[in-house]
């Protein structure tokens, strides 16, 4: 599976496009074969052409309103492989073509056209479907775009700039809430904390917790965080969570999925046991200087007993970094572009 997700990790697509391709090497999505599996819905049916029962495979390849998207841009002496394959064959074969199609990589289109089949289905079942013309020549326009955008990135990547940015806290995008969490050990392992918020669409406080862990290790204590921060988030029926955390090696683990026998592995499976319940929830790795309210929270977790608090209103020891994040304030950092 290592080798899996480096090859979904290594196309030519925007970072939502290669979380979404995790979930669904994942199995993770929520398709109505999955639902009526779990008594959530009386119908395994696709609700799209109404034909056949909704696994991930009908979604992104045979059901008819894709079907006809791929045999128009699945180069002829590939289609019979293509539509054979089971999901995972399916998946690996096509992430990890290196076929050129001159504006874009087969890869790249490959990859658009998933995401964008998933996104139709969800507009059709939740209902607001916009009208798209020709689906054909949208996926094959967005693969331009997005293989040339990568291009421009990685061209200039070479030879990495560093320059000054303002980095503030943003909230989230409307319908979205935000948790931000943070986890700290004073010493690796040491005595361990971690912290986290979570903010509404607007931007305010929900609630927030504390967590004094006793000794472990920093990304124990980071997953920690994470963990506390899905965990009460899912506990107040957010129906789409961005979670921002500023370590990286945590957003990688969460994203690409660790082995079985890493020592990190129990709480991670606990974390990836969220991602899929029928909600949205999206990774985001953000600066320390955006995840100050997080640290102080973690930070202030030292002074409590060991175990976990939760807090309706904001203690007063953060209440000036929380204002910050309120009027918007920002602070410098050298980044690389
Ligand atoms: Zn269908």
């Amino acid at each position: 599976m290592a080798g899996f997700f480096t090859r979904a990790w290594r196309v030519a697509v925007p970072e939502r496009v290669r979380v979404f391709l995790w979930l669904v090497i994942n199995q993770a999505l929520m398709t109505n074969a999955e639902r009526h599996r779990r008594h959530l819905s009386d119908t395994n049916l696709c609700q799209v052409c109404r034909s056949g029962e909704e696994t991930i495979i009908h979604i992104l390849r045979d059901c008819p309103a894709m079907e006809g998207i791929w045999r128009r841009i699945v180069p002829r002496r590939k289609r019979r492989e293509f539509f054979e394959a089971p999901l995972l064959s399916w998946l690996y074969t096509n992430l990890g073509s290196e076929l050129d199609l001159g504006e874009y990589k087969w890869s790249t289109c490959f990859a658009m056209a998933v995401w964008w089949g998933w996104k139709w289905r969800c507009d059709n079942v939740f209902g607001s479907n916009r009208k798209c013309r020709d689906r054909v020549k949208f996926v094959k326009d967005i693969a331009k775009e997005v293989a040339s955008a990568y291009t421009k990135t990685t061209n200039t990547g070479g030879m990495a700039q560093r320059v000054e940015r303002q980095i503030a806290w943003q909230p989230p995008i409307q319908g979205w809430w935000k948790v931000n969490t943070d986890g700290t050990s004073r010493g690796n392992p040491g005595l361990a904390t971690a912290g986290g918020v979570l903010r509404d669409e607007q931007g305010s406080w929900v609630c927030g917790f504390a967590l004094n862990i006793g000794i472990c290790s920093a990304p124990l204590a980071e997953l920690w965080g994470v963990y506390y921060g899905l965990l009460i988030a899912w506990e107040r029926c957010v129906p789409r969570l961005i979670i921002e955390v500023d370590s990286e090696v945590v957003v990688k683990i969460l994203h690409s999925g660790i082995s079985e026998f890493h020592p990190l592995s129990f709480l991670a499976r606990l974390c990836y046991g969220f991602f899929s319940r029928d909600w949205l929830v999206r990774i985001r790795h953000t600066y320390r200087e955006a995840n100050r309210v997080a640290d102080g929270l973690a930070n202030y977790a030292f002074s409590l007993s060991l175990g976990f608090h939760l807090f309706a209103f904001s203690p007063t020891e953060i209440l000036v970094l929380l204002s910050e994040n309120v009027d918007g304030s920002s602070r410098a950092r050298f980044v690389n572009v």
